[in-house]
């Protein structure tokens, strides 16, 4: 049984099988659409998840994971981060200038930047840190006034700004299409914005709709509930800050 809008079959018990499944339908959707790229990461969306609820995806060999608030990552990963080596934590939600320095110390990846201010701001935490993280630019594919991400129309420019005033290293473009829409269009979009701003990544794709995003170009697909089943209630992570 298949809840169609989330993508959430009835998950088997074990961390291991369900990474397995989603792997294979990944690596499916890459050889059946035949196009770049070469390999689709999966970022295991792991947000409102505990600590002892991520651990056997750990143990399965998982390493890439989403999260989308600094507070709760502090909270649950140092110890997980102890106990495994080569983890990667991308923030997949919006990131108010006020939390850069906790999100600069906290993430490896940040996925989220969509205005001036924010990239500003993590150049300054940046230098302060004495390192500097791959980012991606956030696009607002659909327009839509509740979420985050610089218009479609602005993206390019932006993404030279980042480069050339911030000094950021921008690896590529992430975004949310709108619900209740064939997503299609909307990752293709994004996939024409990524080569005409000269980024490698594209960060797209969810439980309902990686393949479609993967036939679109998607390099990074992020999977939440079809990993770790239903989060209790959704925390508003499209939301602006
Ligand atoms: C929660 C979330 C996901 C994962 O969503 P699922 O439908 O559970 O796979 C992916 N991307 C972002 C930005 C999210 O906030």
């Amino acid at each position: 049984m298949v809840n169609r809008k989330q993508g959430v079959p009835d998950l088997p018990e074990n961390a291991a099988e369900r990474l397995d499944i989603i792997k294979t339908r990944i690596e499916r959707a890459r050889r059946r659409f035949g196009a770049p790229p070469e390999q689709v990461e999966l970022i295991a969306v792991s947000k409102t998840f505990s600590a002892d609820e991520i651990r056997p995806f750990l143990i399965a060999g998982q390493r890439l994971f989403g999260e989308n608030r600094v507070q709760e990552v502090k909270a649950k990963w140092p110890e997980l981060r102890a106990l495994y080596d080569g983890i990667e934590l991308h923030l997949i939600g919006p990131l108010q200038t006020n939390k850069a320095r906790e999100a600069v110390e906290t993430f490896d990846v940040i996925q989220t930047v969509d205005r001036d201010k924010l990239a500003g701001v993590l150049r300054t935490e940046f230098d302060r840190a004495g390192k500097s993280l791959p980012v991606y630019v956030q696009v607002n594919i659909g327009l839509e006034l509740q979420k985050a991400g610089i218009p479609p129309a602005e993206t390019v420019a932006f993404v030279e700004r980042c480069r050339a005033v911030h000094g950021l290293d921008v690896v590529g473009l992430m975004c949310i299409p709108p619900d209740g829409l064939p997503p299609g269009g909307f990752f293709a979009q994004l996939a024409t914005l990524g080569r005409a701003a000269g980024v490698a990544n594209l960060s797209m794709g969810m439980s309902g709709d990686f393949e479609t995003a993967i036939a679109m170009g998607a390099t990074h697909v992020r999977v939440g509930s079809a990993l770790f089943g239903h989060r209790p209630k959704a925390p508003a992570a499209d939301m602006t800050p």
